[in-house]
């Protein structure tokens, strides 16, 4: 395979010159940190005075962690380290687990980031010759323009659509031949639901590479996407907090995701006690942004799942691979004291060929135990009348959820299209469970 790099003399670097450079910016980025009230306070209270006291990248430890609540109490300025007119860009988080929190951006800010995504975008194969529709949602979210301008910076055609109207997108990537879209991927299962109401068949679009994010996902649905559009489809990882897609990303061997390692330094903790975990041991991931002048910010607790993969990779980049994101750890459901991810779910059932684009995960209660219905839209040939299929569907899901989560569900089938759908990130998981 050929592989192409944006900047190969970073993404190549050797370890120990990544290890220096990551030193060498965390140390600025502690004298930067004293310079503002909150970080001040935190640090002084370790005894961090000065980035003297950083002498090597283990004294990282030393600093505190952040978390997003200390985001939202500095609402609206409290975290910015610039002059208000320095700053260009002005984003923020989804919301998906409470208020947004706000991210500012310098001009450097917003160029170094724009030179992570063109890194990540030709990581996965693109070039210039690519049209590149991007379906995330525009403004203050971060998919929609951050994507966007790493595009352009790769000299991409770029056909900036945002999400929503599902035909429209459609007839534009037949209009314009596109070959690359940025979407969730619950809104690309969605889409390919609509297809055949719009006399469209895969085979009918251009589509080459689709990049992948915003929320979790498992690999049976990758491989479904990429069967179903016959697409290579590559994993996109980053938030608001860290600037937005581009800290992490797939390259065409599709192994994890590269985590830009000159611009973050990534470390996985126990997410109970905190403690530092090795490579290959699954915590929350926890993120230091080396980058960035208007709104410095370390350690910080993204509450994401996943595993650090230090193999070298086969396209030479020597920045350490991301696993999957599991899920966030406030997205674990208690169901009767066994502990489940919403993506272990969607593995099992995605692999169940009869199974379609669309399932939700409903919990209530009866008495004092919880249950789980767990919806999936089949495909409508398969309704034809004969129930005793149909049955036997049922109890084939149902065993394979059994048999993975030991928990046992009931099932609902239902026609393509009649369980809600998102356009954005998606809601799997309707939880009734307090209210009743
Ligand atoms: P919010 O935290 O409100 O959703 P963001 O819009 O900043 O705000 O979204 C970032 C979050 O989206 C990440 O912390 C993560 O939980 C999720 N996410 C982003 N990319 C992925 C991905 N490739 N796989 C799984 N989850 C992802
Ligand atoms: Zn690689």
């Amino acid at each position: 395979m050929e592989i192409t790099y944006w900047n190969k003399n970073i993404e190549t670097m050797d370890r120990p010159a990544i290890e220096a450079l990551q030193l060498q910016r965390l140390r600025e980025l502690v004298d930067q940190s004293l310079k503002m009230d909150f970080y001040k306070n935190r640090l002084l209270r370790v005894g961090i005075t000065s980035s003297e006291d950083i002498q090597s990248l283990d004294d990282l430890r030393r600093l505190p962690f952040n978390v997003k609540d200390d985001l939202r109490q500095n609402f609206p300025t409290g975290l910015l380290a610039v002059d208000m007119r320095d700053v260009v860009r002005v984003h923020s988080s989804s919301g998906t687990t409470g208020i947004p929190t706000v991210i500012y951006f310098s001009r450097q800010d917003m160029d170094n980031w724009t030179d992570l995504l063109a890194r990540s975008i030709v990581a996965t194969g693109c070039c210039q010759d690519d049209v590149f529709q991007n379906m995330m949602t525009y403004g203050l979210f971060t998919g929609g323009l951050g994507l966007h301008y790493g595009a352009e910076r790769v000299g991409m055609t770029v056909i900036p659509v945002g999400g929503g109207n599902t035909q429209r997108q459609v007839q534009i990537m037949k209009d314009f031949k596109t070959t690359v879209l940025h979407v969730t991927p619950s809104y690309l299962l969605h889409i390919h639901s609509k297809l055949e109401s719009f006399e469209t068949r895969p085979e009918d679009l251009y589509i080459q590479r689709v990049f992948l994010g915003a929320e979790p996902y498992s690999e049976n649905t990758r491989l479904k996407l990429e069967d179903l559009y016959g697409i290579d489809a590559y994993n996109s990882y980053g938030l608001s907090e860290m600037n937005g897609p581009g800290v992490a990303f797939e390259c065409v061997y599709k192994q994890g995701m590269h985590v830009w390692e000159d611009a973050y330094i990534l470390e996985i903790i126990d997410p109970e006690t905190g403690e530092i975990l090795p490579d290959g041991e699954q915590g929350e991931v926890v993120l230091t942004n080396l980058v960035r002048s208007a709104m410095p910010l370390f350690r910080y607790r993204t509450r994401d799942l996943a595993y650090v993969n230090s193999e070298p990779c086969r396209c030479g980049r020597t920045h350490r691979r991301l696993s999957r994101i599991q899920g966030r750890t406030d997205d674990m459901l208690i169901i009767n004291g066994v502990n489940v991810f919403p993506s272990q779910i969607e593995e099992v059932i995605m692999a169940i060929p009869e199974v379609g684009t669309n399932y939700l995960i409903h919990l209530t209660k009866i008495g004092s135990l919880d249950k789980l219905a767990v919806k999936v839209e089949i495909y409508s040939k398969l309704f034809t009348g004969d129930m005793s299929a149909l049955d036997g569907l049922k109890a084939k899901i149902k065993e394979k959820l059994r048999a993975s989560i030991t928990i046992n569900p009931v099932i609902e089938l239902h026609e393509p299209g009649a369980l809600p759908h998102s356009e954005g990130k998606a809601k799997r998981v309707l939880d009734e469970r307090e209210q009743l």
